[in-house]
């Protein structure tokens, strides 16, 4: 998962890069392994660290980055390991000069490796699959033959990439002195979204993962791309629209569960209100089995508007009754479980008042490995609860995501190989409650969603060699 940003500025003499790095601030929850961008002027300027964007960008470095077109973005490692050099945003600089950033995950990388090489000399330097889009792209771009861009050259380029590129990607791309072209994969899984600001001297317009980078860089959304869609900004600032190779929208649903934050919006709805509505249809589970509890609380941060949701519908009190170290590590990307658990032991601490007697429903936003939710369950009891009802916001997870989400290999998955009673066993839970896969897809009735780790049903229609290559890829990644 990572966070993209484009931006084309109001005018020439406005340099865009303190903006991108604010807007990239906003996008920090999508990656925090590196953060990048790049400008352009009459060439690319380039600027990437490991680290996140507050902290790594310095006055100095950025005293070149010149020009009013620029890309950002933020990276969390799911294939690859942290290294500079996989830092985006990438450059080419034939055709015309193309800069680019991605977000998603391919999964026909060993095609398009063997192609490169023996059809085109290309060697393959990093870990980062971008390389596969920004080579696509450029050869396809160069086929056209054109001495400058058209919008048509451009849609040409794009609809070579999506026949030849598969998984999932929302793409910007950076034409020197041409345009910014922005697309996503045919299925339109990783969400990418078109802003615009008026100004006293023109238009500016952005490309963002998340509707929160509008709201804070003073943007409003405009339109969200569907699948396989394409959007070209000329160098006049003329927007060029075009619907590219396109399939069923498949929308990864877990933006909305976890990924992005609250205060984003995908196709007119506000993620904290799926969250809230996800947890009144919770209630009903509970309703059905004949629970009870007398408080909810959640898991913070991620928990809180599934609780609000549950605990509004059941008419019981939403209480806090875990505190957050915020200086904690992220565990889930550990690399081993002895670690996970050490760095989930540091995360949270109860409120003993406010559990102590009580049978509590306790909500966190999913559970994977079961790792967080063993321990919080173990926190509730010995902080003195009558029973525990542990609450997941997304049905259970079985299946990997090929998308670009980090997801550990089905065998780790404590839903992929348990019943929900064995579930609740190894937690040390009452009870373990999801809402159904029917329950989400109902919610999402009209929209087009990817409920492949859930489901198992992969919209790209990947074959089971290319899902084993693809679990071999990421062993041999978190090596
Ligand atoms: P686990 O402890 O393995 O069951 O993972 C569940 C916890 O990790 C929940 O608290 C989620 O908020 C969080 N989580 C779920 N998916 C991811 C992901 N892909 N990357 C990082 N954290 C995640």
């Amino acid at each position: 998962m990572c966070g993209i940003l484009g931006i084309v500025g109001v005018n020439e003499k406005e340099d865009v890069y303190n903006e991108l790095i604010c807007g990239l601030t906003t996008l920090q929850h999508r990656g925090q392994d590196s953060a990048g961008l790049v400008t352009f002027d009459r060439t690319f300027h380039l600027e990437k660290k490991l680290g996140v964007a507050s902290e790594v960008f310095k006055q100095n470095d950025l005293d070149s980055c010149r020009g009013a077109w620029g890309l950002g973005h933020t990276r969390y490692a799911t294939q690859g390991e942290t290294r500079l050099m996989d830092a985006q945003p990438f450059t080419l600089n034939h055709p015309y000069g193309i800069a680019m950033v991605h977000n998603g995950n391919i999964t026909n990388f060993e095609q398009l490796r063997e192609n490169l090489a023996q059809d085109h000399r290309y060697l393959i330097e990093t870990s980062n699959d971008l390389e596969f889009l920004l080579y696509t792209f450029g050869l396809e771009l160069e086929k056209t033959g054109m001495f400058r861009v058209t919008p048509e050259s451009v849609f040409q380029a794009v609809e070579g990439v999506q026949r030849k590129v598969q998984g999932a990607y929302a793409t910007i791309a950076l034409i020197a002195g041409q345009g910014m072209v922005a697309f996503t994969d045919p299925c339109g899984i990783r969400p990418l979204l078109l802003g615009r600001k008026d100004t006293e001297t023109g238009p500016a317009y952005a490309f963002a993962s998340e509707t929160k980078c509008f709201d804070y860089l003073g943007y409003t959304p405009i339109h969200q791309l569907g699948a396989g869609e394409a959007i070209f900004i000329d160098a006049n600032k003329k927007i060029h629209t075009h619907s590219g190779v396109s399939k069923r929208q498949a929308f990864c649903v877990f933006e909305y569960i976890y990924l992005s934050q609250a205060d984003t919006s995908f196709h007119g709805r506000l993620v904290a209100s799926d969250r809230e509505k996800l947890g009144h249809v919770i209630a009903k589970r509970f309703q059905e089995r004949g629970f009870d509890p007398d408080i909810v609380i959640d898991v913070p941060s991620s928990g809180y508007f599934f609780a609000q949701g549950l605990a509004e519908a059941l008419g019981i009190p939403y209480k806090k009754g875990l505190i957050k170290n915020n200086q904690a590590k992220r565990s889930f990307i550990s690399p081993t479980q002895a670690l996970r658990k050490k760095i989930v032991h540091q995360k949270h601490n109860p409120l003993k008042t406010v559990i102590q007697g009580k049978k509590v429903a306790v909500v966190d936003d999913s559970i994977v490995r079961g790792t967080t939710s063993k321990h919080i369950c173990d926190l509730i009891r010995r902080a003195g609860a009558e029973a525990v009802y542990f609450v997941s916001g997304a049905p259970a997870i079985k299946h990997p995501c090929i998308y670009g989400v980090d997801m550990p290999d089905p065998g780790e998955m404590v839903a992929a190989i348990r019943t929900e009673e064995e579930v609740a066993e190894f937690m040390g839970a009452d009870a373990v409650v999801y809402p159904s896969l029917e329950d989400m897809r109902s919610l999402y009735q009209g929209i087009g969603i990817c409920d492949a780790c859930f489901s198992g049903e992969y919209p790209s229609n990947v074959s089971e060699e290319t899902l084993e290559a693809i679990r071999q890829e990421k062993v041999l990644s978190c090596r």
